[in-house]
């Protein structure tokens, strides 16, 4: 989606497939923001609250589209009962980010009645689920101590984890990432999380990010060799896990890129899903799917809803491993790219659970 190319919303919504967007703005907080409920067919719609500086309305606008619908495949693949939707705050200069603001916000997913559930995302933390939570019960991600399933990163580095030894086992037949050459980009909440599992590997560590706090929390814990952000595509490695922006692999990375494996935490890490999918298969890179192998998040936050179970979570999360092997099987016998035939499994379980819930 263009940025600078201001687009008729409803052409957006209806080409999307979106059932609702809710614009909202407070004054006195300045608060503003939209909420996207993209489909509630398997339940309703659970997707995090960004806090983002936008660089104009327009990006606002794809960016809670892209997500919300992201997290209604996401919800579909990993076979729980959520819909997809997602929140972005626009991050103004009036914007407080104060008690007030997040409880005026809030108020807001109160209004849309449980049909949108809220949880934690970029920018927003555990303390502003406690905000929003003392004017709405559909909110998770709270902090444990109020009965809440914490911050998710654990739990989706642990996902991203399975989709990449399972990405192992499928090309080389093992898992094991013991001395395989792995790039982190982006060392934040999950970037880190995921770090700890594969040095207990002995998986040889690659980093990159702009934040010089986090490369450095991560060289004083483990051994890892900083690259600068400008060469992470020029780099010789076995993995590359994207684990800080959307959209890296694209027209001018693809052709640079040397590895073997793509499979990391980023949402929407191909620029295209069909374009960009079909030729890094062409490549043979093999790309685990996204949604899938990062759903461990939306699983921590799904289990909340009835009273959190770590052993739930990680039960469910578990499931990503063979999902990702089945995927790739399935994609083996097609020209179609893992992402696509991913999205279609998602798009099918929706589909025909749809149809028996129109059943009396
Ligand atoms: P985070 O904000 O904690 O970490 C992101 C890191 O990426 C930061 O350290 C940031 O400095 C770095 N970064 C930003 N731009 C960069 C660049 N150009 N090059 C290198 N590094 C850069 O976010 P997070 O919670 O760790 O999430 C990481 C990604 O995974 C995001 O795309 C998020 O949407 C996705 N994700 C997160 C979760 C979760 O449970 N937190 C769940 C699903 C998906």
């Amino acid at each position: 989606m263009d940025n600078n190319k201001q687009t008729n919303v409803f052409d957006q919504i209806e080409s999307m497939g979106h059932e609702q967007l809710m614009f909202f703005n407070d004054n006195e907080t300045g608060l503003k923001g939209i909420i996207g409920i993209h489909n509630t067919t398997l339940g309703p719609a659970l997707g995090g609250t960004r806090i983002w500086k936008y660089e104009n309305e327009q990006a606002a606008i794809n960016d809670v589209l892209r997500l919300s619908r992201g997290m209604t495949f996401k919800s579909s693949i990993i076979g729980i009962n959520l819909g997809g939707g997602k929140a972005i705050i626009i991050d103004n200069p009036k914007a407080k980010k104060n008690e007030p603001f997040w409880r005026r916000y809030g108020k807001f997913v109160e209004n849309l009645g449980g049909k949108y559930i809220t949880a934690e995302d970029v920018g927003t933390n555990t303390q502003f689920m406690e905000y929003i939570s003392m004017e709405t019960k559909h909110v998770m991600g709270k902090p444990f101590y109020m009965g809440g399933s914490g911050d998710p990163s654990p739990v989706t580095a642990y996902g991203v984890y399975l989709g990449m030894k399972a990405s192992q086992k499928k090309l080389t037949g093992n898992d094991s990432l013991t001395g395989k050459k792995i790039m982190v980009q982006g060392v934040g909440h999950v970037g880190q999380y995921l770090i700890e599992l594969l040095a207990k590997e002995n998986a040889e560590i690659l980093i990159a990010d702009i934040n010089e706090d986090n490369l450095k929390s991560v060289t004083s814990n483990y051994k890892a060799e900083v690259i600068d952000v400008n060469n992470v595509y020029n780099t010789e490695m076995d993995i590359y896990a994207p684990c800080a922006l959307g959209a890296t692999v694209n027209d001018s990375t693809i052709d640079n890129l040397k590895c073997s494996i793509i499979a990391g935490a980023a949402n929407n890490q191909l620029q295209d899903e069909l374009i960009h999918g079909r030729k890094l298969k062409e490549k043979g890179i093999l790309y685990a799917p996204d949604f899938l192998i990062n759903a461990g998040g939306v699983v921590n936050c799904y289990t909340e809803i009835d009273g959190y179970s770590k052993e739930k979570t990680y039960g469910i999360t578990d499931n990503i491993y063979q999902q990702t092997i089945d995927i790739f099987n399935a994609a083996d016998n097609s020209e179609k790219g893992t992402q696509e035939v991913a999205l279609e499994i998602a798009m099918e379980r929706i589909n025909s659970i749809g149809k028996i819930r129109q059943v009396r």
